[in-house]
C-alpha cells in the first residue's frame, strides 16, 4: 500500500498521519486477499492530497488484486474518478443506480440531480438549471413511510407519488443497467424552473 515498513518502525497509530493510518487500514483489510472490500467513507477525514493518494491506491488495488470494491461515500466527486457504477440511496432506499458516467451526466432521479448540482466538479449538464428542494413552507403533510421516500422534499411530487415507485430500467436505449425509482423520470426536467 505504498508504506515503507522499515521507515514506520514501531510507531503507534497516534504517530502516523491520517493518510498513513488509512493505508495501514487498507493493508490490514487486504492481507487475507479478500474478493470483496467494503470501504465506508475512506477519505472523508483526509485532506485533498491524501484523498487523491488513497483513492488512487484503492483503484490500483482493485485492478492488481482483482478485488471488487464497494465505497460508501457522501462525496460524489471522490467517486467520480474511480467507480464503475454508482448506487444512489436516499434514507436507505435505492433511488437510482447505473454506470457512473451515465448517472452523473444524465441523472434521472430528482435526488441524484440535486446531488450532482451540489457537487460542481461532477456536474456535467451545464444547461440544466440546478434542482432545488421543495421549500419547507411548501411541504405538504406527508407520512414518512408513505409512497416515494423522497416525496416530502421533492418539488415534482404529485398525488401518484403516494404510491411507492418501482425501480425500472430506462426505456430510452441506455439499457437495463440504469434503473430509476420515480413516477416522473421522463417529465420532471420539463418542470424545472
Ligand atoms: S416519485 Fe414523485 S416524489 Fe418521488 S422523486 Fe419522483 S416525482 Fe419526486
Amino acid at each position: 500500500v505504498g508504506l515503507d515498513a522499515d521507515a514506520l518502525g514501531s510507531r503507534t497509530s497516534g504517530q502516523l498521519s491520517g493518510g498513513q493510518r488509512q493505508r495501514v487500514s487498507l493493508a490490514r483489510a487486504i492481507v487475507t486477499r479478500p474478493r470483496l472490500l467494503l470501504s465506508d467513507e475512506p477519505v472523508s477525514a483526509l485532506d485533498a492530497s491524501n484523498r487523491n493518494l488513497v483513492l488512487s491506491l484503492l483503484d490500483r488495488l482493485r485492478r492488481e488484486l482483482g478485488l471488487a470494491v464497494v465505497v460508501i461515500s457522501h462525496d460524489l466527486s471522490s467517486l467520480a474518478g474511480i467507480a464503475d457504477r454508482v448506487a444512489v440511496l436516499y434514507r436507505g432506499r435505492l433511488v437510482e443506480q447505473g454506470p457512473i458516467g451515465e448517472v452523473l451526466e444524465h441523472p434521472r432521479h430528482p435526488y441524484t440531480a440535486l446531488l450532482t448540482a451540489s457537487a460542481p466538479s461532477v456536474r456535467r449538464e451545464h444547461r440544466l438549471p440546478p434542482v432545488r428542494l421543495r421549500p419547507d413552507a411548501e411541504r405538504p403533510p406527508w407520512p414518512d413511510d408513505e409512497g416515494c421516500v423522497f416525496a416530502p422534499r421533492c418539488r415534482f411530487a404529485g398525488p401518484e407519488c403516494r404510491d411507492e415507485p418501482r425501480r425500472t430500467a430506462l426505456s430510452d436505449g441506455t439499457g437495463p443497467s440504469h434503473t430509476v425509482a420515480c413516477h416522473h423520470t421522463a417529465t420532471w426536467r420539463d418542470r424545472i424552473g
